[in-house]
């Protein structure tokens, strides 16, 4: 299973923390997947108001004082706007904020919504990456999941994607009640050997108020988190076979793939985000926007913030934060105040001894994914320190 914990990788990882992005939330779907708890919406009623509701929180945004590196757009199903107006709100982005020459603009996007014809419409827009929300190349899986394509469709729309794009991933989701691992290692190899970038696996996870958490307490059978573990396992060792190294705890890239904004929330860098629920990071303040579309609309066509609430944290919940988010990277974490902390810890040192937790010269890293958890919670057991 290689992992990317190189000299470059550690480089890549550490800088993206100096590197500011932008997201854009599109909330429309064709309908609502029984497991997605996204602040999204069936339809697109509202999309001409919400565009121009877009564009304006835009226009009132502060910009940075550097040029964007990565400017992301996800759901949601944004490709359930056409190009136009994707077009309109990424024009909007890159006038107040600046782009860098090699700034990344990527979408997300179904694969019922992408031909060669799309493809190249969005290409010409000025995305250079996108990222296929195929789930599995299974047509039971994908009914189960309540996936509006089939696995013909989402082979095609990879072809179409490879075509056209600089840089394709798809999502694959595991655990799904019913797949058999047979089934998804065959979804990880058909996506592999599609000549994919970059592989991003997904667990399925029961959310409460999804249609999905209601059958699963109505007696529909759940996620079983020790086929889970075995299907991580699998897909692991199927991407690093297929060349693809894993840099995040499941995402996986061909060198020069690895995604710059998610590097970028990984590093505690500063992203602004515009839409409903939109959640965002500016001079050590997160904030997010509130979740409903139509408030978010009736919100900023009436002049006021889309805000509903944010949290600064302080230097130790901040010092704490780097460590977790930087040890979801293969490449690891400067140790830092919390990470010295935490080696020397009860629970740390137990980590150590189980080969959870490796300590190389100033960095940590996590060498066993599957129980990171313990990491966590041994950091969040850490009694407020000096940093
Ligand atoms: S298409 Fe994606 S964002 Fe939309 S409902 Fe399904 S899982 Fe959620």
């Amino acid at each position: 299973m290689p992992t990317d914990g190189g000299v470059a990788a550690v480089a890549l990882a550490e800088s993206a923390a100096t590197k500011v992005a932008a997201y854009v939330h599109v909330p429309f779907c064709r309908r609502i997947c029984p497991y997605c708890d996204f602040a999204v919406v069936a339809g697109t009623d509202l999309a001409d108001r919400y565009v121009s509701a877009i564009c304006a929180e835009i226009q009132r945004a502060e910009p940075f004082d550097d040029p964007l590196a990565a400017i992301a757009f996800g759901g949601g199903t944004p490709t359930a706007l056409g190009p136009r107006a994707l077009e309109q709100m990424l024009a909007a982005i890159e006038s107040r904020f600046g782009v860098a020459s090699d700034v990344e603009i990527s979408i997300e996007a179904n694969p019922e919504d992408l031909n060669p014809s799309t493809a190249r419409e969005l290409t010409a827009v000025g995305f250079g990456r996108i990222s296929l929300g195929v789930q599995s190349f299974d047509d039971d899986v994908l009914s189960a999941l309540g996936r509006v394509h089939t696995a013909d469709q989402a082979w095609e729309a990879v072809g179409a994607a490879r075509d056209t794009f600089a840089s394709v991933n798809i999502d694959l989701i595991f655990g799904t009640p019913g797949e058999q691992l047979r089934s998804w290692e065959s979804s990880v190899i058909t996506a592999l050997e599609s000549g994919i970038d970059h592989l991003s696996t997904y667990s399925l996870t029961v959310e409460r108020g999804t249609g999905l958490s209601r059958a699963v307490l109505a007696g529909a059978p759940a996620p079983d988190p020790d086929l889970q573990a075995e299907q991580w396992l699998r897909a692991a060792d199927l991407a690093g076979g297929a060349g693809m190294v894993r840099y995040e705890t499941s995402n996986y890239a061909r060198a020069g793939h690895a995604v710059v904004y998610n590097l970028v929330t990984w590093a505690q860098g500063e992203y602004a985000a515009f839409g409903n629920g939109a959640h965002d990071h500016r001079d050590g303040l997160r904030s997010w926007n509130v979740r409903r579309v139509d408030r978010y609309i009736e919100r900023i066509e009436q002049g006021d913030s889309a805000k509903s609430g944010s949290e600064r944290l302080g230097p130790w919940e901040r010092e704490v934060e780097r460590v977790m988010l930087g040890l979801r990277r293969a490449a690891g974490v400067r140790a830092g105040a919390a990470g010295q902390r935490l080696v020397t810890s009860e629970g740390g040192v137990a980590l150590r001894d189980a080969g959870i937790l490796e300590v190389a010269g100033d960095r940590l890293r996590i060498a066993r994914p599957l129980l990171g958890d313990g990491v966590s919670r041994a950091l969040l057991a850490l009694a407020p320190g000096d940093c």
